[in-house]
Parts: C-alpha cells; structure tokens; sequence
C-alpha cells in the first residue's frame, strides 16, 4: 500500500511535546509530513487582536519552526497566506495529500471553519484524522457526560470528568520527523478583501502579508509584524513552546509554590515576578499542554502530601476552571460569548448594550450609546483614567504587557460591570479580547459572566472595592506607584483615594489631582483625573439594579429581552429606586474561586453574618439604558 502524505495542520497547539493529533500523524508512518499553518483572515481582519498577542503568536511559531528543523534539517513550519477553507482544497490536490490531521478546537468559528474544510477533504478523498489536545478532556464528551448540559461549576466538570476515566498522562515529543514533500503552488491564490478590518486601528501602515501565498520569498515564511502594518509590541512577555517548558521545570523546581498554590492567596499587587504562573499565554496557543501542565503538578503534590492545596484554590483547580469554560462553550454554541440568544446568561439592562444583527442573531460589535455619561465612563476605564488609581493601574498594566492577575481582573470587571459603571459586559470582554495576550473565547467569556453575575455565580451583594481591597494586599501602593507614575510620591495614605490628599501633599508630591484625564494640563505626570464618580454612591445604585434585574430573572433567550417589552419589567428612566437596607460584602477575593455553594439556584438573595449594612435609605437616580 502507499505511505501515506500527510499535513499536518498547526493551530492552537504549537508545540511538539504531547500532542495527541502529531502523535496520531506520525503512527500513520508517513512517507511525507508537511507542518503548515494557515494564515487565516478571519483573525487578522475579523477578531480584536492588539500587538502584543500577534507578536506572541508570531513567537510560539518562530518558536516551532526552530524545534521542527531540529528534528529535520528539511522541514520546518510552512505559512500558506491564505483562508484554510480556499486553500486546504487546492493543495490537497497540487500537493497529493493523502490525510489531513489537527487538533480539534470547539470554539465556534473553528467548528464552522473545520467542518467546511472536512467537507472539501471527503470531496477530495482525503481522510481527516482530529483528535482532542487542548482541554484535559475532551470537551464534548465531558458535555455528553453532562447529561447535553453546560458545566456551570467545576463540580459538575469534575463529575463528568471522572466518567471518562483519569485525565491522559501526556506524551513525549517525536525525536524525528518525516521530510516534507514538494509544495507546488500552480493554482490560483486567493487573496481576502481586508475589508472590514477590525484591527485596522492598530495598523499604522497597510499590511502586505497576503501579496504572496509563501511570503515575500516564496519560502513559506512566517509573518513579521511589519508584514502586518503593525509596529513593535510592548509586551516584555515572549512566547514559545521552550520558554513555557522552562518556565514550567522553573515552577516545578519550587515543590512547596507548586503544591500548595491556593490562587486567592496569590497577590495581584504582586509583579516581577507575579504570583501566578503566567502560563496562560502559552497554554492559550498551545505552546504549552495543558496536561503536561496538570500531570507536573499532581504528582509534585502527591508527592508532597500533607499540606498540599486542593481544588478549586490549588494549581490543578484553576485548570479545571479553564476546562469547565470550554465544555460550557461546547455545549451552548456561538451564543456563549454573548447575552443574546443566551438561555444560560441572565439579562440585565446594562448601559452601552450590544447590537444584535436581527436576521442571525449575533451581536455586531457596536454597541448602543443609551448614555453619554457611561460611554464616558467606559473609555475612561478602558484607557486607565478614571480616578481611581487600582482600577487605572491594573488597566495600563493591562494595555502595556497583555496580562494581569486573575483578581486584578475580577477588579476591574467588577468595577465595569455591577460594581460601578453598570456597563455591558460585552465591552469589557471586547477590551479584553483586544489587550489580553491569553484571551480564550470562552474563559474570557465565561469570567466575565461569572464576574457580573450573568451565569456561574450570583452573589452579587460581593463586591470589590477599589479602594480597601488593593488596601489588603499592598499598602504602600507599590503596584500603583509603578503603573501610574504621576501618583510615585503621594504618601500611601492617599495612593488609593488622590482626590482626598489635601492640596499641600499633592503638592509635596509634585501631582495635582484634578480634571477628567482628557484634559492635558500641559505638564505630564503632573497631574491625574478626579475620580469619575463617588464609588460607594454607585455601589448602592448598582446593588438595587442588580436586586430589581434578578428579580426580573430574564435570560438571554427570552422572548422580551428581543422584543424589548423586558423594560416593562424595570424602572423607566429617571424613576427612581428606593434603596433600602441593601447589603454588600466588600470582596477581598478570599472566596474568589468558590462559586455558588452547590449550584445554589439563587444565592444572590442571601445575606451572610459578615454582610455590612449600608445605611443609605435616600432614594436614589437610576439612569437605566433602554434601548433605542
Ligand atoms: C474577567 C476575566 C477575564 C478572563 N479572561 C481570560 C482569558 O481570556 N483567557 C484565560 O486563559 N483566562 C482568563 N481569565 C482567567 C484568569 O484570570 C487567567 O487564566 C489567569 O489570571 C492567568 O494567569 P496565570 O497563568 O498566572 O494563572 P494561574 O493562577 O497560574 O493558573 C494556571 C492556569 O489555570 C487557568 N486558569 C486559572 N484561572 C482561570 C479561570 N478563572 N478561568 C479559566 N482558566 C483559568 C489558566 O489557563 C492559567 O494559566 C479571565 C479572568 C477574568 C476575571
């Protein structure tokens, strides 16, 4: 029988060690093994994408290029500048492919994308081999041992997860490669329109990358981000399937972090070094296993023994939260990452809602302006000026490296969302999407839900303040005095509340808090904005929001939430709200991995011992957005 003539087709798992799909590759004994990757427009020109996670990807590649040449002096891996959907098709035929094996990716464009190219493959008789490498467990069995529902909690993840037997012990890397066969291009490339292009803000010259299928040399090159039209990133954080394996024999060196990790204890003032891993990146384009990551852990924490952390605070829990993520996403479809259509994400009538494309029923990207004074608040957040030196901190850091640590982002979602700003949290996700370099459809998703109490968690009485809650964790406002220079010399006792300094210590420490961080007084770093409101005035009205929308109880896929009679149910604008004895418990991320205690329904309406009563029985402005 004929060897057989494989491509190898690289996406989210850029790496040679444990992989299951180039293990499946390599046991069909090939005679020729071609690693692309395909260059696809869909995210260069249709997903948010800012610089410092294209020079990541561009990393792990050039990253993978180099390990695979190692192995093979012939081989390396081979950029096609085209959709995979027009491509595959020409170059199963030109190429003389006789299978095509990938990971499989559940996300929703890749499953739309996939079955497109399986379909072309069937056609051209070629056999498509996938098998599933990126979660722990494969994440449409573990929504079928979920009985066809979403895993809402890590529990239900863990259940379904034992059904299917222990986690796979992952596999070493190959030691060699096959050649790669001849690569003609004698048919016609398909170059994509670039229009609309959702980067092309970023962009500060047009990008050249698809003139040419094999690159400016003809050579299968990989991009560069000039090619891009973008300019250098400013991440200090590189990427690559070398630096996350070091990374993790570093991890794994310190037994005692490793196996008593308990995230909410990890600071996320902390920085250089962080608390965390920071393998996210890594594990998000594959560049690291997961299960590697997993089986490193478990067995320095059986090791360990006494002492050790367990699920959901310890190393291995936090990756049971990915995995839940991913099988909710599985199961709910491309209406996970958005309210609309979403049976499993409360309705709540935030301001700066989403618009929705009324023939598919997707959100569009825009969004309504139901209120300048939140639009305003909005960019305030997104570019780190609103006042509030925690959240503005955690947001530059944010734009400048692509990471911040899981209760930096409980913060500023937080604030966002239900605790300030009353703002969708479509848009934080959307801001996400852009900056983060470990953005995950559907962990980003699925933490924003859980962050405003929309799905996976609703004690929305929990909040954090931006002000005691940096407090606990560092009290000399270090992390500030690094992210929002202008604030370096004010004594700590104001760090976290500026407008408060009287005006001889904002002198003495050479700033003035004043304006709205619009307004250049003409002397950088001289001066930093007022905040943008009075926090514990909008936590109040947030909280009587939130009690009003969950007693409403409407979800994404209810008939009113589309027809718009859903503001039948809330206070027409300007009414106004009596807010009384409403309590909060200003969230010092002690429980920030403990969702609803078993799967309560509805644990938003309990109030514990610790509950602190506001004292605020004046009534209170509810400006809610309706929408248009
Ligand atoms: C609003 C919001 C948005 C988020 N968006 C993303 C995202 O797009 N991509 C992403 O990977 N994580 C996201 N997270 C989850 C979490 O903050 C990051 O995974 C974590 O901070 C990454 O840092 P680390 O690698 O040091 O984590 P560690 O604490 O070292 O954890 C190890 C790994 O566990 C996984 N993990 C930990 N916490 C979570 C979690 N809550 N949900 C899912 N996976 C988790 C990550 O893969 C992480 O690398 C988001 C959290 C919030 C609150």
């Amino acid at each position: 029988m004929a060897k057989a003539r494989v491509i190898y087709w690289f996406r989210t798992d850029l790496r040679l060690h444990d992989s299951p799909a180039l293990k499946a590759a390599l046991d069909l004994d090939p005679e020729i093994l071609w690693p692309i990757f395909t260059w696809d427009p869909y995210y260069v020109y249709r997903a948010r994408g800012g610089l410092n996670r294209w020079q990541f990807l561009l990393d792990c590649q050039n990253d993978l290029s180099a390990s695979i040449t190692k192995l093979n002096p012939k081989s390396k891996l081979f950029l096609l500048r085209e959709a995979p959907q027009t491509v595959l098709p020409k170059i199963f035929k030109a190429w003389g492919v006789t299978h095509l094996v990938f990971e499989k990716d559940t996300d929703s464009y890749p499953r739309e994308r996939d079955a497109v190219v399986e379909a072309a493959a069937k056609t051209a008789g070629v056999q498509v081999i996938t098998r599933s490498g990126r979660t722990l467990w494969d994440s449409d069995r573990i929504v079928a041992k979920n009985g066809g529902k979403p895993t809402m909690s890590t529990t239900q993840l863990q259940n379904a997860g034992k059904k299917l037997g222990p986690i796979d012990r992952p596999i070493a890397a190959p030691s060699s490669l096959p050649d790669p066969g001849e690569m003609p291009l004698d048919f016609e490339h398909e170059r994509p329109s670039g229009k609309p292009d959702i980067n092309s803000e970023r962009r500060t010259k047009k990008d050249t990358e698809y003139q040419s299928i094999a690159g400016p040399k003809g050579d299968f090159s990989i991009e560069s981000m000039e090619e891009l039209g973008f300019p250098s990133a400013t991440t200090p954080h590189k990427g690559g399937e070398t630096r996350a394996l070091k990374l993790l024999d570093d991890i794994a060196k310190d037994k005692k972090y490793t196996a008593t990790f308990e995230k909410p204890k990890t600071s996320p003032a902390q920085f250089e070094p962080q608390s965390t891993t920071l393998l996210s990146p890594f594990l998000h384009f594959g560049a690291l296993s997961i299960r590697e990551l997993y089986w490193r852990v478990q067995d320095i924490v059986d090791e360990y023994g006494k002492g050790a952390s367990s699920p959901p605070a310890s190393l291995t829990g936090q990756l049971f939260f990915r995995d839940m993520y991913f099988a909710a996403q599985a199961a709910i479809g491309p209406k996970f990452t958005q309210t609309h259509g979403n049976d499993h994400c409360k309705f709540i009538p935030w301001h700066l809602p989403s618009k929705v494309d009324s023939k598919t029923g997707v959100t569009t990207g825009e969004y309504h302006i139901d209120s300048p004074e939140a639009e305003k608040w909005f960019q305030r957040w997104k570019t780190g000026t609103t006042g509030f030196p925690w959240i503005d901190a955690l947001m530059r850091q944010l734009r400048q490296e692509g990471w911040i640590h899981h209760l930096g982002r409980h913060s500023v979602a937080c604030f966002l969302t239900r605790g300030g700003c009353y703002i969708d949290w479509e848009r934080g996700a959307e801001v996400f999407e852009e900056y983060l370099l470990d953005h995950e459809p559907a962990c980003n998703a699925g933490n924003w839900q859980w962050l405003s109490c929309t799905a996976f968690f609703t004690q929305y009485f929990r909040m954090y303040s931006p002000i005691s809650f940096p407090q606990k964790w560092d009290k000399n406002g270090d992390f500030v005095r690094h992210w929002v220079p202008e604030l370096k010399n004010l004594s700590a006792k104001y760090i976290y509340e500026p407008w408060k300094a009287p005006l001889l210590d904002q002198k003495q420490a050479g700033v003035r808090i004043t304006g709205d961080g619009e307004s250049s007084s003409g002397e950088q770093g001289k001066t930093y904005p007022k905040p943008m409101f009075d926090f514990g005035e909008r936590r109040e009205i947030c909280l009587a929001a939130m009690k009003t929308a969950y007693k409403a109880n409407l979800y994404g896929d209810d008939d009113r939430v589309a027809d718009g009679s859903w503001a039948d149910l809330f206070p027409a604008e300007g009414e106004h709200v009596g807010v009384r004895d409403l309590d909060f418990e200003s969230d010092d991320g002690e429980k920030a991995d403990e969702g609803d205690a078993s799967d309560d329904a509805n644990p938003g309406e309990k109030r514990t011992a610790k509950s602190q009563q506001t004292t605020a029985k004046k009534q209170k402005t509810l400006n809610f957005g309706r929408l248009p």
